[in-house]
């Protein structure tokens, strides 16, 4: 499929993130207003708000646009869905007759904040990069060995709704107790060992019912779109108070997402299957779809006072294992009911290559092997004041579907107790 033209020349180049393709959602608002729904397109916003109060869209419900998330037009069936990127296309594209009436309501993203693009309802952070799984396999146990579960469970733990944030929002170093191997005692204290995970954010629009289970199918069928999601991770509290139920504060100080949801119709031409199966998944997580996407995906650091940032690693979400349909299957296979704003975090993605890894655990392999960035400052882990950048971009014949960034800065700990 080639780049749609749209009468916004911004959205025609093939370096924007947002052409005509794309269509992204997000909550944006200008200095003294209110939070609102808007659409991307090249470096505008479409005010979604204001054309709803204008009488020139409607999705046959009350108002979905004048509030601060998108869950009300995830509740609506996936044919709304449909037919909302119906009428942007239509009101966006070259040549629309609709363009002197619209163009009013498009605002310059450069003066604009952007939020949180919904409201998450419960977040769900599964391990489905097998890479990844296989690294922390030979760093943690000295043997890339899976787990025996591992080719056969999509894995999860049920993560913190309240702690995602949108991408800009600073992240404090978090306190938390660690134990040195060689100590006796336990001790409080800011984490030595934090690190990002890569990730993308499935987002489900359609609930399912509690006690009710969905095939891969019908569970594809159910997801609204997708985030780049940075799983902010303390490895030294995750080690020490992670046997046996698993991860908890180690993961719970922030989890940031990129501000515009990219819909899973745009990235429809992207799709690829998931990996063979080494061993064959249980019949209960068959389905027809091609649940992966060719994403292209890329993490930067930037130290304090760096002119730039360094690329630290280039990867691809294809590299995934399970796919978020899948996840979603197996999530509610048990019973577990799904609603509207759920986010299902990919886990972290690395591909083969030390230059694929998407975690700081992996690329100085648990601090055992410092990195250097163009600044010639040496990294193993985070350090204060240091900005890591999410970029995702899926990149078609001369345009691509981009995410934005998912950044954040981490600031000093908080000191506690005070
Ligand atoms: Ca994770």
């Amino acid at each position: 499929m080639p780049l749609m033209k749209s009468w916004v020349a911004s959205a025609n180049s093939a370096e924007t993130p947002f052409p005509l393709n794309n269509l992204p959602y997000g909550v944006f608002s200008r200095a003294g207003e209110d939070p609102r729904c808007g659409v991307a397109i090249g470096d505008m916003i479409l005010d979604m708000a204001a054309l709803e109060a204008a009488g020139l869209i409607a999705l046959d419900a009350e108002a979905v646009f004048d509030l601060p998330f998108w869950n009300q037009v995830m509740e609506l069936a996936p044919e709304v869905w449909a037919k909302l990127r119906g009428h942007l296309h239509a009101m966006l594209v070259d040549g629309s007759g609709d363009q002197a009436t619209i163009a009013p309501y498009l605002v310059p993203q450069a003066d604009a904040q952007l939020h949180m693009p919904f409201m998450v309802s419960e977040y769900t952070d599964f391990y489905a990069g097998r890479q990844h799984a296989q690294n922390m396999g030979a760093i943690l146990r000295g043997s890339p060995d899976l787990p025996a579960n591992w080719l056969h469970i999509p894995i999860g733990y049920n993560g913190r709704a309240s702690s995602v944030v949108v991408s800009g929002t600073q992240i404090n170093r978090p306190n938390g107790q660690t134990k040195a191997p060689d100590a006796d005692m336990p001790s409080f204290g800011p984490s030595k060992r934090l690190d990002i995970e890569l990730e993308i954010g499935a987002i489900v629009g359609t609930p399912s019912e509690f006690g009710a289970p969905v095939t891969v199918d019908q569970a594809d069928a159910m997801i609204f779109g997708f985030v780049l999601l940075n799983d902010w991770s303390a490895r030294d509290i995750q080690a020490w108070e992670y046997q046996p139920l698993g991860p908890f504060q180690g993961k719970a100080f922030g989890t940031s997402i990129s501000p515009w949801i990219v819909t899973k119709a745009a990235l429809e031409p992207f799709r690829v299957p998931t990996p063979a199966c080494e061993k064959a998944l249980l019949p209960y997580l068959d389905g027809t779809i091609d649940g992966l996407y060719d994403i292209a995906l890329e993490v930067l650091m930037q130290p304090e006072g760096a002119a730039k940032p360094t690329s630290i690693c280039k990867t691809n979400a294809k590299r995934l294992y399970y796919s978020a349909a899948e996840q979603l299957c197996h999530h509610a296979s048990g019973g577990c009911g799904m609603n509207a704003g759920d986010l299902l975090g990919s886990g972290t993605i690395s591909g083969p290559e030390k230059s694929e890894f998407g975690s700081l655990m992996e690329l100085s392999w648990a601090g055992r092997a410092p990195f250097t960035l163009d600044t010639g400052e040496i990294r193993t882990f985070i350090e204060d004041n240091d900005t890591l950048i999410l970029r995702g971009a899926a990149l078609g014949d001369g345009y691509q579907i981009g995410f934005g960034t998912c950044t954040g800065k981490i600031r000093p700990a908080v000191k506690f107790p005070a």
